[in-house]
């Protein structure tokens, strides 16, 4: 039977629209259908990366709703899968491949951003436990995750790579405080967080003691191959009951933190209606500039497409992630600007009177993000020169000397 033909019988057996969304998905996980390339002992069916595509899409022709798709499972689960110990995957995966736990990163710290390894928040062993003190901060949905990625240092006589532990970090708990940010764009996907003697238990370290940094470096790769906003899978056509409702109030609040993410890729799609709107459909200059970025964009959707189709070759996440989150930048910067040529001085005036519905103002300054997020352009460029273009590495200044040694502002 091909995996097309088995995803499909079993659906028609199993999927009940008047289950609860979390009834649902517990069939779906369990029968290995949400996740088809785990392996078969951890939730899945041990299928290559090309069946994920098959999966979704007869659970969408079902009318079926699928495995939430957050930073959950676009960065933890992978990281847990190929770092945690058996303990963690069987308490973990499950939870978070239901949706029934949701995940924020807590990665970068006010001085630590693309200098990760860096990272000052600390975690000190007491008993069983860990005790955590620091700050996180442009931690994405944070505000109403039950589990944080956390990075902390746990010693600081090793170099700066080397004494990093990679924590799940319960996020309701005194010791965890958030507060959300108020961006330039007007919204608050992201927040602080301070860590004051936080605990963690013993048992969720992610892989061991000190090694952190490679599971750092398998969540950084899934962040930039995949990104970490993919949203809930829900196809509403001709679907109805519990389970959709629950799914379609899920995506709901999902996307209210990225609601503007569109804006800051450069709203390509919206550039003929700009000029529409502008009068400026016959401007020659304009008429070249949106081809030129059309152009650009075109181009890099076939970079994606090749990073797509290594993906379902199995290969692992490589320098490609690096390629394809540049050229996203690429494209959102050239947007911004074509939208800002139209615009003019109006491009400034925000609300829902002012050009498209106030949208290409969120574009204009939405947009600098696009370059930060997930490692900045600068340090994309880096990567992609030593591992692609095997130039030499960056002059290490302050890689082989224990941490503590290490000059850095206070
Ligand atoms: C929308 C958004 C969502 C985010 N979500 C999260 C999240 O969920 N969790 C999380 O942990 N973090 C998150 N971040 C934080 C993000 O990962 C950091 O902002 C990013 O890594 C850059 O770090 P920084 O802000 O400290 O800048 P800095 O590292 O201080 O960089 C400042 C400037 O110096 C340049 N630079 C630094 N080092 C080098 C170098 N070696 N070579 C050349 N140039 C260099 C940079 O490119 C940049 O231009 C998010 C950021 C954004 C914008």
């Amino acid at each position: 039977m091909t995996v097309e033909k088995d995803v499909r019988a079993w659906l028609e057996r199993h999927w009940d629209p008047d289950l609860s969304l979390t009834e649902w998905r517990r069939l779906l996980v369990d029968a290995g259908w949400a996740c088809p390339t785990w392996p078969v002992e951890w939730y899945g069916r041990g299928l290559p990366p090309s069946a994920e595509q098959v999966v979704t899409e007869e659970i969408r022709r079902a009318g079926a709703v699928g495995p939430p798709l957050g930073a959950g499972m676009g960065l933890a689960a992978p990281t847990i899968l190929a770092h945690g110990s058996d303990d963690l995957k069987r308490r973990l995966l499950h939870r978070t491949a239901t949706g029934e736990d949701t995940w924020c990163q807590l990665f970068s710290e006010p001085s630590n951003g693309s200098d990760l390894a860096g990272l000052t928040t600390r975690a000190d062993i007491d008993g069983d436990e860990w005790v955590v003190n620091g700050q996180k901060v442009w931690s994405t949905s944070a505000h109403h995750a039950d589990y944080g990625m956390l990075l902390a240092r746990t010693d600081w006589d090793l170099p700066k790579h080397k004494g990093i532990t990679y924590f799940a970090l319960p996020m309701h708990q005194p010791g965890v405080e958030v507060r959300p940010l108020r961006q330039m764009n007007g919204h608050a996907s992201f927040s602080e967080v301070f860590l004051t003697d936080a605990r963690v238990p013993a048992t969720n370290v992610v892989g061991h003691r000190g090694d952190g940094w490679r599971g750092a470096l398998t969540t950084l790769a899934h962040e930039r191959r995949f990104g970490a906003v993919r949203g809930p899978q829900l196809d509403r056509n001709g679907s109805h009951g519990r389970a959709v409702q629950e799914a379609a109030a899920e995506a709901e609040e999902y996307f209210k933190t990225y609601q503007w993410y569109p804006q800051r890729a450069g709203r390509v799609d919206l550039l003929v209606e700009a000029a529409r709107a502008t009068g400026k459909t016959g401007d020659p200059v304009a008429r070249q500039r949106i081809a030129r970025v059309l152009s650009l964009q075109r181009a890099h959707q076939w970079t994606a497409l090749r990073a797509e189709a290594a993906r379902a070759l199995g290969r692992p996440p490589g320098a490609e992630g690096s390629l394809g989150k540049l050229g996203l930048s690429d494209v959102a910067r050239a947007a911004a600007e074509v939208h800002a040529l139209l615009a003019g001085a109006e491009g400034l005036l925000t609300g829902p009177d002012s050009l498209l519905g106030g949208l290409v103002a969120e574009v204009l300054v939405s947009v600098p993000a696009q370059s930060i997020a997930g490692g900045t352009d600068q340090i994309q460029r880096n990567i992609i020169g030593e591992r692609v273009l095997g130039l030499p590495r960056e002059p290490p200044v302050d890689t082989d000397i224990p941490f503590r040694e290490v000059r850095r502002i206070v």
